[in-house]
């Protein structure tokens, strides 16, 4: 287990980080050119490895909207497998984050959102480190039902299918990010007691049941990517 910050901005927010305690960082540095990526990169993984912290950077850059980060479809492009084994070797990385057809957060704009197996297969060939899923949140079914009961606006959220991410684990994928089914699940708990209990106004009962809900969502990614049982 690790205490992790996720998309640091630049080597002073991995700084920040490394200080407060943090055990494992990334830096997204994916929205400069290849070069200025790796250089980035590079200063970063120096540090962090010198008080024994793993790195995690991003290469190719995925749509949606993020805390900090909004990319549109333009802006897109996916992960090149010859420029991941390239970055891969030149930073000195321990995982890498790719674009293999994801988006951040429960939109994933026109069509079915997908992953690009075949791409995946090519970058796994060529990188011999752990590879990162980002926006592989499936968006459960019965956490859609959920919501939609309590009023909450959400038809047009879509996810990952479960099938698919079990289909890229064999292929090299060993972290995935899903905070979009967290906060779904959290934000399910806080509406159904409001909702259901006009009167309460206790925050720990309030946030209570969504504690409940994101243990069953971390629960049931566990099952799926494998962890559950295993020796
Ligand atoms: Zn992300």
């Amino acid at each position: 287990m690790v205490l992790h910050l996720d998309h640091g901005a630049d080597f002073k927010m991995v700084m920040q980080a490394l200080r407060a305690g943090f055990t494992s960082v990334m830096i997204d540095a994916s929205h400069h050119p290849f070069e200025e990526n790796v250089r980035e990169t590079k200063k970063v993984v120096e540090a962090a490895h010198a008080v024994g912290v793993s790195v995690e950077a991003e290469l190719g850059r995925l749509q949606g909207i993020e805390d900090n980060i909004q990319v549109s479809e333009a802006e897109t492009f996916l992960t090149d497998p010859e420029e991941a084994e390239r970055f891969v070797a030149e930073t000195g990385i321990d995982y890498l984050a790719i674009a293999i057809g994801t988006s951040h957060g429960a939109y994933k704009g026109k069509g079915r959102p997908y992953i690009d197996h075949k791409r995946l297969e090519e970058i796994s060939k060529r990188v011999p480190i752990p590879l990162v899923l980002h926006g592989a949140s499936g968006v459960p079914a019965w956490l859609k039902e959920k919501l939609l009961a309590t009023g909450a606006e959400l038809k047009e959220a879509t996810g990952i299918h479960d099938e698919d991410i079990r289909k890229a684990i064999p292929n090299g994928i060993a972290k995935i990010n899903i905070d979009t089914d967290l906060r779904l699940a959290m934000t399910l708990g806080i509406r159904e007691v409001v909702t259901q209990n006009p009167k309460e106004f206790d925050p720990r009962k309030i946030l209570g049941r969504g504690r409940e809900y994101l243990k069953q969502v971390i629960r049931e990614k566990f099952t799926l990517m494998g962890t559950v049982g295993r020796a």
